[in-house]
């Protein structure tokens, strides 16, 4: 079936407007293969300026978060109205750094995908487990968890992007194997077989997440289940392009 190849790049709270332009520059010098989707999500501040610089027509600029309400007084919040003002088209929610630094619940990160869908935007909705949920052997389990939350609320998931992406592996430099995200993503989709039907599950992509880099992304080109990655220190580097290219 074919999911076309997915590479997301979340800068998380890195960067300066010069960095932020010079990856831009790097990618917009880049010969991307057309058949790749590509979305690059710098910090909010340099939302604007990614978008205006950015000249790849595959590369599109997402944010890194969206609240679930729309605009008002909220402090510090972004609302999905005001992306969508700036020509954003995607965001991540549910990102393991939100779940766990910021302590977001499944129910709110599925509030906010909610919202985000409801105004137009396109959602990577990320999920993942603990190194101690690893070991207690209920990695699918929590998987199932967080997209349950989803689901109960989200019956279209035509806009939306999995990112499974185990806690344990983001920023370790200890990747995934590819086996072993291969069969998690399995097991991710034959869940969603059973809660938001065959043909949805069919469609979604679902993207690895976790120390992904230009030398280990082309180990995960025969995973079946595995349609792109979510990359973030290997995104604000020129090794992003490689990334990018690892399926051709
Ligand atoms: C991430 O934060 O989404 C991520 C995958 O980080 P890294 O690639 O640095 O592990």
């Amino acid at each position: 079936m074919g999911r076309q190849f997915f590479v997301g790049g979340n800068f998380k709270a890195n960067g300066t407007k010069q960095s932020v332009s010079s990856i831009i520059d790097n990618l917009n010098k880049s010969n991307l293969p057309s058949e790749v989707e590509v979305v690059i999500c710098p910090p909010s501040l340099y939302l604007d300026l990614a978008v205006h610089e950015n000249k790849q027509k595959t590369v599109s600029i997402g944010a890194q978060n969206v609240f679930n309400k729309s605009c008002g007084a909220f402090t510090g919040e972004i609302c999905a109205e005001q992306l969508l003002d700036l020509n954003i088209n995607w965001t991540l929610t549910g990102h393991s750094e939100r779940r766990t630094i910021i302590k977001e619940s499944d129910e709110f990160i599925a509030e906010k995908t909610k919202y985000a869908l409801d105004k137009g935007l396109s959602v990577i909705l990320c999920i993942g487990e603990t190194l101690d949920e690893r070991k207690q052997n209920i990695t699918l389990d929590v998987c199932a968890r967080q997209l349950d939350a989803v689901s109960k609320i989200i019956k279209d998931w035509s806009k939306i992007v999995v990112a499974y992406e185990p806690v344990w592996a983001i920023g370790t430099g200890l990747a995934a194997t590819p086996d072993d995200a291969e069969e998690t993503h399995k097991g991710i989709r034959d869940h969603l077989r059973k809660t938001i039907g065959e043909d949805q599950a069919e469609k979604i992509r679902i993207l690895y997440g976790g120390s992904v880099n230009g030398k280990n992304a082309k180990d995960f080109k025969d995973k079946a289940n595995v349609d792109g990655f979510l990359v973030g220190g290997a995104s604000l580097k020129p090794e992003f392009v490689d990334i990018i290219k690892s399926r051709l």
